[in-house]
């Protein structure tokens, strides 16, 4: 047996990847280690969405040089984003390093591994696919560990953002086949998941690329027909593919949470414009509207990069703007940062000085506390569903959950509740989270209209 330290920087995407890089590496006999000085094979599955995630990357490396030197034939591999983006240029940056993967190629891993230790050559596999086999594994389907699971739907990107690095590092949209996505949450829920997170850089738009495959939504019908799972959610998507139809299943499909993440990035035509993000503001108010009109209980989460090259400061306003009349439930914010590749890292100097960028995103965050308390003290008293994650962040003898619309819900209760679905009733409120108490038997009268109860 040997042994795999494996250290996952970024989004759910890297997570489930990092997940698959441990069976695939279980199978040739490596066991997941949480301790770097014994390892015989250290892998970094990376990020490079934003600098200060790629500068994690070299410092985590930076650790590890005194091991190598130490211990010459311990392996060391860099994955994912970084990888896909610095190819050859990570062994030239990085000489102690034995092994560079790129995000399609995760199957190819143990080759790889192997060559560094029978050829004693510095393998760099950062090819794409366009067949989704790639995507593939035997035991995708019969992982267990826990009532939720990410199911990779799609990978890659086909928009053009100009901050983006992401179609650069995941490549063109590439779908899974509907049939075997469904055999996987099939074969999920025969392992007691009860909530599928269905994941890619852009879901809504799944299905598009491939002729003869069916939609997004469709695809969310035949989850939601799936015995067994009882919540479905998904990230990422873009506004443009907010379709009618997806808009309906909100309606109609139960089981589909009362959530959606969809990313704006900034308030203002004129920024979208220079982000190239193919909607104005107008569109992807419009779409908020008839989706709210079919489901008014539904919660909106988004995204948000200040300090965009050339942002006034009436444009930054905008944004300050759109949050009081959306008023988001939740926003994930940043300060701009120029991404090797990009259209606007080619176009645009960045402009705004780190000063005026920290200083945006701190008024823009203070916004937001104010709106998502006031939001989460409109839920005191009521009773809600939660999906027990583990014990709550504070480790005080709480335990955590979610609710259907994403809410953090801290309450008092037994480690064995992991996994249940519980009714607590809320009894206070913070901006990020709420607090509640287990509910016991309630009455239906009792119950908030989003509630699995209801
Ligand atoms: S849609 Fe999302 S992933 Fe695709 S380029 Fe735009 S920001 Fe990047």
């Amino acid at each position: 047996m040997k042994l795999l330290f494996l250290q996952t920087f970024g989004c759910q995407m890297n997570q489930v990847d990092s997940e698959r890089i441990a069976r695939v590496m279980g199978r040739m006999d490596y066991t997941l280690t949480d301790c770097v000085e014994n390892a015989d094979l250290i892998l970094l599955n990376t990020c490079s969405v934003r600098d200060k995630a790629e500068q994690k990357v070299y410092s985590a490396l930076g650790r590890f040089k005194e091991i190598k030197q130490r211990r010459a034939d311990v392996i060391i591999g860099v994955g994912g984003c970084v990888a896909q983006q610095e190819g050859e240029a990570l062994l030239k940056r990085v000489p102690y390093l034995d092994l560079v993967f790129g995000t399609h190629n995760i199957h190819k891993l143990p080759e790889i591994v192997e060559q560094v230790q029978t050829l004693e050559n510095r393998p760099v596999e950062t090819a794409f696919y366009r067949d989704p086999s790639y995507m593939e594994d035997p035991e995708d389907a019969v992982r267990v560990g826990g009532a939720k699971a990410f199911v990779t739907i799609m990978q890659g990107c086909n928009k053009v953002c100009s901050f983006c690095i992401v179609p650069h590092v995941r490549g063109r949209e590439v779908s899974r086949p509907s049939e075997k996505i469904v055999r996987e949450v099939e074969a999920l829920a025969n392992h007691g998941v009860v909530e599928v997170m269905l994941l890619g850089q852009n879901v809504n738009s799944y299905g598009k690329r491939t002729p003869g495959e069916i939609g997004f939504a469709e695809l969310l019908a035949r989850v939601n027909a799936i015995d067994g799972i009882q919540r479905i959610r998904f990230t990422t998507s873009h506004p443009q593919d907010l379709s009618p139809e997806l808009i309906e299943a909100y309606a109609e499909l139960e089981k589909l949470c009362e959530h959606l993440h969809l990313p704006v990035q900034s308030g203002s035509d004129s920024v979208l414009s220079r982000m190239r993000r193919g909607y104005t503001l107008d569109d992807y108010l419009g779409r908020l509207r008839r989706l709210r009109a079919r489901c008014p209980e539904v919660a909106i989460s988004t995204d948000i990069i200040v300090g965009f090259p050339g942002e006034t400061e009436t444009e930054f306003a905008a944004t300050l703007e759109l949050l009081e009349q959306v008023k988001y439930d939740e926003i994930y914010s940043f300060t701009y940062s120029p991404r090797p590749q990009t259209v606007a890292a080619k176009l645009y100097d960045d402009d705004i000085p780190d000063g005026i960028k920290k200083e945006r995103l701190t008024r823009l965050q203070n916004l937001q506390r104010g709106i998502a308390l006031c939001k989460n003290r409109e839920r005191i008293g009521a009773v809600e569903a939660i999906l027990v994650e583990g014990r709550a962040k504070l480790n005080n003898g709480q335990i955590m959950g979610r609710t259907r619309s994403n809410r953090i819900v801290n309450a008092f209760g037994p480690e064995g509740l992991v996994g249940e679905l519980l009714p607590v009733r809320i009894t206070g409120a913070t901006a990020t989270s709420l607090i509640g108490e287990p509910a016991g038997a309630v009455a239906a009268s009792d119950l908030h209209p989003e509630g699995e109860f209801a």
